[in-house]
């Protein structure tokens, strides 16, 4: 047992006391074996057994087409603002004759912090970056997504566009998957809303999550490519473009011809992220999940739009339904909210120090009660404040 928190951290953050409970129920003796999953081989019979029931539960979840791969790999987010870049290079490359010049642009929306960093990465390994919209640049901050009409779009010429679905510092989620050229493969983060709605995998050329969000522990970043984007990592050698081999352990196809054993996994977070995909599933699946999810974010928009101390500052139509950022005016009793929530046992309330003020995470694993408890909370407040 442990004290009760209502914890709305924005990641690492809460995952379903469930899950917490088997992993301790689990914990030394896993499957009969006498050993911690820690303990065991990733080479055995009993780890393969579990990578691929997680895998195949993950591809249930989101009914991942047969033609895309899943794989787990390490380094977080982050890493993937560099995997995508040398894979995605490496697969253009094979569309080109070997005797043209190839330096195609790479396709950024710059909707937040995250996609941000992203861009940033591409500009220091690759010459040609393309950013079809930066919104602070344009709006003087973040907090909504332009329309169609001011995209800058490369078109067929790119190797990829990329996007951040859900930014979670910011609050911005894209509503809509954004339409491009067909040839040219999307690639986007889900690393903070995956798991939370349905979407069509079959418009992606890659997603990639890092787990500590709604899948699982730190460590494990899971990856779903479509099989055409596969490449030998010797395959590019454009030397003049600054982008060379792909290292190996960014390399995706590496990790799909070894089913993600080319060395040793992040094991426990695997296991972990497991037995969230099983509770996914149990709950209904993403499905269910996305119902809860609305209304959840409902509740907490409607509080704030009718209050007159809570302010949001993401446009409507993209508020994310997993972070929600938002000032107190006068700003003075941020501090005072922050403190009382503690003291209700209510943890992991401050808005990132980029943006400053409250950010309340709802992953799939913070409950309807953990929401109700907080709205109260912040209607009270309100009152003696008003
Ligand atoms: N992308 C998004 C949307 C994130 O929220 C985060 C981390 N919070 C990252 C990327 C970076 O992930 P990591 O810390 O796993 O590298």
């Amino acid at each position: 047992t442990r004290p009760k928190v209502y914890n709305f951290g924005a990641g690492p953050s809460a995952l379903p006391l469930s899950v917490l409970e088997k992993v301790q129920r689990e914990f030394l003796n896993y499957e009969n074996t006498g050993m911690s999953v820690m303990e065991i081989s990733h080479r055995s019979k009993t780890f393969e057994n579990l990578l691929n029931k997680t895998k195949h539960d993950f591809k249930t979840l989101l009914q991942v087409p047969d033609n895309y791969e899943i794989l787990f790999m390490q380094g977080g987010g982050c890493t993937q603002f560099s995997a995508v870049i040398y894979n995605l290079l490496a697969a253009k490359r094979q569309q080109i004759p070997e005797e043209e010049e190839f330096n195609p642009p790479l396709d950024y929306f710059v909707t937040g912090s995250w996609s941000a960093k992203a861009a940033d990465e591409a500009k220091r390994l690759y010459n040609n970056v393309n950013i079809v919209i930066d919104v602070k640049k344009s709006k003087g901050s973040f907090g909504s997504i332009p329309p169609k009409e001011e995209w800058k779009l490369s078109g067929s010429k790119a190797a990829f566009v990329y996007y951040c679905d859900n930014e979670t510092i910011n609050g911005v989620e894209f509503p809509f998957i954004p339409d491009i050229d067909p040839s040219v493969p999307l690639v986007c983060d889900m690393s903070s809303n995956i798991l939370s709605r349905k979407f069509d995998v079959s418009k992606f050329g890659v997603i990639y999550a890092g787990a500590q969000k709604n899948i699982g522990p730190a460590g494990v970043t899971v990856v779903i490519v479509r099989n055409d984007l596969l490449t030998n990592p010797k395959s590019v050698n454009d030397k003049d473009n600054g982008v060379t081999v792909i290292p190996t352990m960014l390399s995706y196809k590496v990790f799909v011809d070894n089913n993600s054993l080319y060395n040793t996994p992040p094991m426990f977070s695997i296991y972990v992220s497991g037995l969230v995909f099983e509770w996914s599933l149990q709950l209904g699946g993403v499905e269910a999940i996305e119902e809860i999810n609305k209304e959840k974010s409902k509740k907490i928009y409607d509080l704030i739009d009718k209050s007159k101390i809570y302010r949001s500052f993401v446009d409507k139509p993209v508020r994310s339904r997993m972070n929600a950022p938002f000032r107190i005016v006068p700003e003075e009793l941020e501090k005072e909210f922050l403190a009382g929530a503690e003291e209700l046992r209510m943890v992991q309330l401050k808005g990132h120090r980029s943006v400053g003020g409250i950010r309340i995470s709802m992953y799939n694993s913070v409950t309807s009660e953990a929401i109700d408890f907080l709205i109260n909370y912040m209607i009270e407040f309100e009152k003696k404040h008003a």
